[in-house]
């Protein structure tokens, strides 16, 4: 393997953040609530960005231990075709989703990167927001995504433990730790504007896990000081294979974690997904957490499958189980609830890139006629 950047063990900046994660810390989780409270509520405002997941594909050339992807699982595989992805666009934008993340597995014959192309240029002719959490790409590919209207990517690196990443990851691409770790400096070099990092909570040391994914944070503020970055914690759910979580985090240091970030980076977007309870979910709402998923499907071709019933849901497996259920509807409800403005559309097309640029104006041009009565309810 080739040598571990440097950045990843400097322990220069982060004894601020250790201390805040230490269990003996002088500081209670309440006191680090309301410091992180007074933070998001100064820079971010009462407002929730909600976004949610297209699942394109679960084609997967790699063997990752803890996904229900993993090549090795006996789940049945379909990728959407262009009707399709149109028919779940269709669906989200019923629900008011406006922000798009689309997935697939690692790179394979049936999803590869001229797949992925294709249906950011068909998902970014209908939404304003479309960003890829899939394979990591060369920097001309990262290009090619941005000019179709792509302006985001999510690329978790799961633990930064590379032992462990390496016992984790069986057989694959994504077995090279340095491969992605270098990855979002590509797709930012590629023009693409917002980069997610994230640690996926449960496979290696939550607490080393979280000040190396800091240092990274740190490190992609300094060198790309206009790019976007936001920054996951998901924590393991139950998934196809039944992988134990070795180092499970409870609800009290997944709280810690975040309310520690927030007070150590006050810009960076911390996002929870619905992997997470309603009930935690609420409770983190407006108090470091600035953007959510919601009613997500985590299987391919979710959305119109509910909104149609037919039968692919049950041949499909999810990539792993949501644990909030909730509608769209019922959580802008909660968030108001707590005086939280849920926020749906945050950006212009028109700042995407020439095609999008091309693909908005056309959207301008029948836009009286995209918004349903369901959408407009829930803004
Ligand atoms: S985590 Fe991603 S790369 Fe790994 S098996 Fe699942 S879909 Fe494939």
């Amino acid at each position: 393997m080739r040598a571990l950047p440097e950045w990843l063990t400097d322990n220069r900046d982060t004894a601020a953040l250790a201390a805040m994660l230490s269990p003996a810390s002088s500081r209670s989780l309440e006191t680090l609530a309301a410091e992180s409270r007074a933070i998001t509520l100064r820079r971010f405002g009462r407002t929730m960005a909600l976004y949610a997941p297209l699942y394109l594909s679960n084609y997967c050339s790699s063997g990752c231990i803890y996904c229900g992807f993993a090549s090795d699982r006996q789940t049945p595989r379909h990728r959407l075709e262009p009707d399709e992805i149109r028919r779940e666009l269709a669906a989200m934008k019923k629900i008011g989703i406006s922000d798009i993340l689309l997935l697939t597995g690692e790179r394979t014959v049936a999803a590869d990167f001229d797949y992925l192309q294709r249906s950011v240029a068909i998902a970014a002719e209908e939404m304003p927001r479309v960003s890829v959490e899939a394979f990591p790409m060369s920097v001309s590919e990262y290009r090619a995504l941005a000019d179709c209207g792509c302006t985001g990517i999510t690329i978790y690196q799961e633990t930064y433990n590379s032992e462990r990443y390496e016992a984790l990851h069986r057989w694959g691409p994504k077995k090279d730790f340095i491969d992605r770790i270098e990855t979002p400096e590509r797709a930012l070099d590629g023009g693409i504007k917002s980069v997610g990092l994230g640690i996926l909570l449960g496979l290696s040391d939550p607490v080393e896990d979280t000040l190396s994914l800091y240092r990274h944070v740190r490190h992609l503020g300094r060198t790309w000081w206009r790019a976007g970055l936001s920054v996951s914690f998901p924590r393991m759910r139950p998934q196809t294979g039944g992988y134990e979580p070795p180092f499970p985090v409870d609800d009290h240091l997944l709280a810690r974690i975040i309310f520690a970030f927030r007070i150590a980076l006050p810009d960076t977007e911390l996002v929870l997904s619905t992997r997470e309870s309603a009930t935690f979910r609420d409770g983190m709402a407006g108090l470091g957490i600035t953007r959510m998923s919601v009613e997500s499907k985590t299987t391919v071709g979710g959305y119109s499958v509910s909104d149609s019933k037919n039968s692919r849901e049950k041949r499909d497996e999810g990539q792993f189980e949501i644990s909030d259920n909730r509608t769209a509807r019922e959580f802008c409800a909660a968030l108001r609830n707590q005086n939280i403005e849920p926020v749906f559309k945050n950006w212009e097309p028109s700042y995407n890139g020439p095609s999008a640029r091309i693909n908005y104006e056309r959207e301008v041009d029948r836009s009286a006629s995209t918004i349903t009565p369901e959408t407009e309810t829930c803004h």
